[in-house]
């Protein structure tokens, strides 16, 4: 099938509550043309250097949205332009993007990274360490940022019954967490292999890459 009608088909199954971010890392402008032109605004990447040079190609309606792990020094190159920042996951890298933010005079809006998954290896505060960054004066301060959410990933295997759990973990802290935060409204949790599963648990982002692109190498 094509990229157009990937699209389609994975449209028809969101409710509309839901967004679809489609992950374009490693793949070329040219595909990222052809989703566009099926009507696709919004697009994540892992990568800040390559998400610019697709930003300064592709038309400016594209919403960008960094899904992938930020390193401080890189926010600088990303700040006039980006929509969302799915993976922070220190008061150091919000702290960053704030006074980038300052930079550009303009609100950069951010999700933080929940840990939920079993394997140490995937980045994300636990709820202990969400709780008192919370409660920590420095990021009431952050006049430039704006939460607006959280992201997570589960685990990557082929039991659903362990992401579904995971997907609750954070379905949970979610709902937790909103009454005290303004515009806390995005729960950015699913991908190609897991999104049906996140969007029954709650998910109102859903970030697809190789069920719209193909397979990466
Ligand atoms: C690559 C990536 C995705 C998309 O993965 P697919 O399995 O190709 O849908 C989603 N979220 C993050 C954080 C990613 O790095």
């Amino acid at each position: 099938m094509s990229i157009t009608e990937n699209i389609k088909s994975i449209l028809e199954t969101l409710p509309e509550t839901v967004t679809l971010v489609a992950v374009s890392k490693t793949k070329p402008v040219s595909d990222i043309q052809e989703a566009y032109d099926a009507g696709q605004r919004v697009f994540g990447e892992n990568r800040v250097q390559e998400m610019t040079e697709k930003w300064e190609m592709l038309p400016k309606d594209i919403e960008w949205h960094m899904i992938g792990h930020v390193q401080r020094n890189k926010v600088k190159y990303m700040a006039a332009y980006v929509a969302l920042v799915h993976g922070v996951d220190s008061l150091k890298l919000l702290k960053e993007i704030n006074k980038q933010g300052k930079k550009q005079n303009r609100q950069i809006s951010c999700l933080l990274q929940v840990h939920i998954a079993e394997e140490d290896s995937k980045f994300g505060f636990d709820e202990k360490e969400l709780r008192k960054l919370l409660q920590d004066s420095n990021f009431s301060e952050l006049a430039y940022i704006n939460v607006k959410g959280l992201m997570g990933m589960a685990t990557f295997t082929d039991d659903m019954k362990q992401v579904r759990r995971e997907f609750k973990v954070l379905k949970t802290l979610f709902d937790l967490l909103k009454p005290f935060i303004e515009d806390f409204e995005i729960l950015s949790m699913g991908m190609s292999g897991d999104y049906t599963v996140a969007i029954e648990e709650g998910s109102t982002m859903v970030r697809i890459g190789s069920s719209i692109f193909g397979a990466r190498n």
